[in-house]
């Protein structure tokens, strides 16, 4: 079938919206019609180069939408609603036998080939490949994905808030939840508050974390991170010694966990000296893979200060995908107030370019509205 789709043509290239082929899902595979795609900072990091993706590529990913068509063996019936999880599973690798899934090894090689779990792409334009992003590429008006991907929702759930559960919730609620295990009383700071950091915000309140600190360059997003639940906010103060200080006065002597969502060595490093003894750092933010993260070594066993690595928030997608809905369902995880922006898919290149500037805590596509 032909879809429009945002496709990046090389590595700082244009994204530009074309007709792409959709092959039909092969064994494990799935068609889905999607509804919505989160624009994240990951999409810009393969526009910019800061973390490549094989071209050409449909970006995006973190989308939901419906089941149109299933490949042979695939059990998820046709119309069910599904948010994309861009962390497939093989179920049988040595990191998805002892349960850590978000690790599987063959999802990751797999990955960088920029086909999906097989190696090939189902994208084409023109009879030359296109290749998946993440083994999504949401960008698009329907994708073909792993089966794996697919997490069944219920259908009152709106796409624009289970689109961020595929990739911003996940990882900054899962960072909170599932990796740092945060327990009621336990304090927390959140270093870059845009639509990861804010998650973090709110799975950090929805465990009963106190105090809640948040820490950014903007004024803005500060605003909005005590809007969604920061009991403090710190602005960046032009120095990881500087910033630290100010966390530490403003919760009460260092945290118990400082996450850290920007991916920038100055940011981790002063996640790392807000943490009190026994306090860990938990790194969530994507680095240039050449960065070098140097941190004061002698505080490492002295004050027995952690640094815990979290890919995509610990989360198994069938399980944390719904506990998050639920407690969207019940009002305490208010995931749509993280959308400030909603653009159709024919402006795609003008979202990527507003999470250039920084200014979208979350910025969506509307794939029904294409057309308009
Ligand atoms: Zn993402
Ligand atoms: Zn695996």
């Amino acid at each position: 079938m032909r879809a429009l789709a945002a496709v990046l043509e090389r590595t700082g290239g244009p994204v530009d919206v074309t007709e792409v082929q959709l092959a039909d899902p092969q064994v494990g595979e799935v068609l889905v019609r999607l509804h919505a795609s989160g624009v994240c900072h990951s999409d810009l990091n393969a526009v910019d180069g800061t973390s490549e993706t094989r071209c050409p590529a449909v970006l995006g990913h973190e989308g939901a939408g419906v089941v149109e068509a299933v490949g042979p063996g695939v059990q998820l019936r046709v119309g069910t609603h599904v948010a994309l999880s861009w962390m497939p599973s093989c179920g049988r690798c040595e990191e998805c036998v002892r349960g850590l899934t978000h690790l599987c090894r063959v999802a990751w090689t797999a990955m960088g080939h920029g086909g999906l779990l097989d190696g090939s792409p189902r994208l084409s334009r023109n009879g030359s490949p296109v290749y998946h992003y993440s083994f999504l590429s949401t960008f698009a008006e329907a994708a073909v994905v792993p089966e794996t991907s697919c997490v069944p929702i219920p259908t009152s759930v709106p796409f624009d808030v289970a689109a961020l559960v595929g990739c911003a919730v996940s990882t900054g609620v899962g960072a909170v939840w599932r990796t740092a295990e945060v327990r009621p009383g336990d304090r927390v700071a959140i270093f870059g508050c845009g639509g990861v950091g804010l998650s973090a915000v709110l799975g950090a309140r929805s465990v009963g974390a106190a105090p809640i600190v948040a820490v950014d360059v903007s004024a803005d997003k500060l605003r909005t991170a005590t809007e969604l639940g920061a009991s403090a906010v710190v602005p960046w103060a032009g120095t990881p010694e500087a910033t630290a200080r100010a966390v530490k006065d403003a919760s009460g002597g260092g945290v118990d966990y400082a996450i850290e969502a920007t991916g920038r060595e100055e940011a981790m490093q002063a996640a790392f000296l807000s943490t009190r003894p026994r306090g860990a750092a938990v790194l969530i933010g994507i680095s240039r893979p050449d960065a070098v993260l140097a941190l004061p070594a002698v505080q490492i066993p002295r004050a027995e200060r952690r640094i815990l690595g979290s890919a995509y928030g610990s989360v198994s997608p069938h399980r944390d995908f719904a506990a998050i809905l639920a407690l969207h369902a019940d009002g305490r995880l208010p995931l749509e107030r993280l959308i400030t922006h909603r653009l159709p898919l024919r402006s795609a290149a003008q979202a990527l370019d507003l999470v250039r500037q920084g200014i979208p805590v979350r910025a969506v596509l509307d794939l029904d509205a294409h057309a308009a």
